[in-house]
């Protein structure tokens, strides 16, 4: 079987936490980035000199990167700067820019849509012919995203901010709520915790809107999907 390893998404600190829990990074083939925000990004950089530094990392390879519009372009400036000190040689990476898209990886198919945070934003949806994912990235309420997680099994949503602190452009513990209950998920797995939002009882404001399993992750959950 064409296996995968997966990465989505990558902010500061994420190499860091992958170690603190026995995640090889060495097995990362592929990078889906939902937005060019540095806490989703920053970790690129980090990964690529590991695998110049570290000689146990077999080369040659390939790092595929899906990524939204834009993200070529961004990457060209980051190597304007760090190619000659993280880029090893062998390594191949290719960049596939998405909106709405659907890309296939061996047996998976991911398929990108919008969603309303950035102009560039996707969100992913991993389908193997069983269960299925769905990742919001950051986002905020809005039928895009409605139809994307439609049914879905599991859907990782982000929740950034309180009812009390809510903005444009993220979530709250009502929006994703609604959301959940208007996508008809089956489970439900919120991430991407501004401090403020971590004092307020998240679930109980969920269940108001949604029925359904909900479960607020943390570094080092496993899900089985
Ligand atoms: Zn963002
Ligand atoms: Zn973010």
């Amino acid at each position: 079987m064409d296996e995968h390893k997966i990465l989505l998404d990558g902010g500061s600190g994420t190499l860091r936490r992958m170690a603190d829990f026995g995640v090889n990074h060495r097995e990362i083939d592929t990078i889906c980035y939902t937005h060019m925000h540095p806490d989703h990004t920053f970790d690129l950089i980090p990964l690529l000199f590991s695998y110049r530094h570290d000689f146990t990392v077999e080369m040659p390879r390939t790092l595929r990167i899906i990524a939204p519009r834009g993200f070529h372009s961004y990457y060209d400036k980051l190597m304007e700067i760090y190619e000659q000190w993280v880029l090893p040689e062998g390594l191949k990476v290719t960049i596939q820019e998405v909106f709405r898209d659907t890309v296939k990886l061996g047996n998976l198919t991911i398929e990108c849509n919008h969603t309303e945070h950035l102009d560039h934003s996707v969100t992913f949806r991993f389908k193997t012919g069983g269960s299925e994912l769905l990742y919001s990235g950051d986002t905020d309420y809005c039928q895009e995203l409605i139809e994307s997680a439609r049914d879905v099994d599991v859907l990782l949503l982000e929740c950034a901010l309180p009812d009390s602190m809510e903005i444009e452009g993220h979530m709250t513990p009502s929006k994703c709520g609604r959301l959940a209950a208007a996508a008809n998920c089956k489970r439900l797995i919120l991430t991407h915790f501004y401090p403020p939002v971590l004092d307020t009882n998240i679930l109980s404001t969920v269940s108001k809107f949604y029925n359904g399993p909900v479960e607020l992750a943390y570094d080092g959950m496993e899900v089985e999907i």
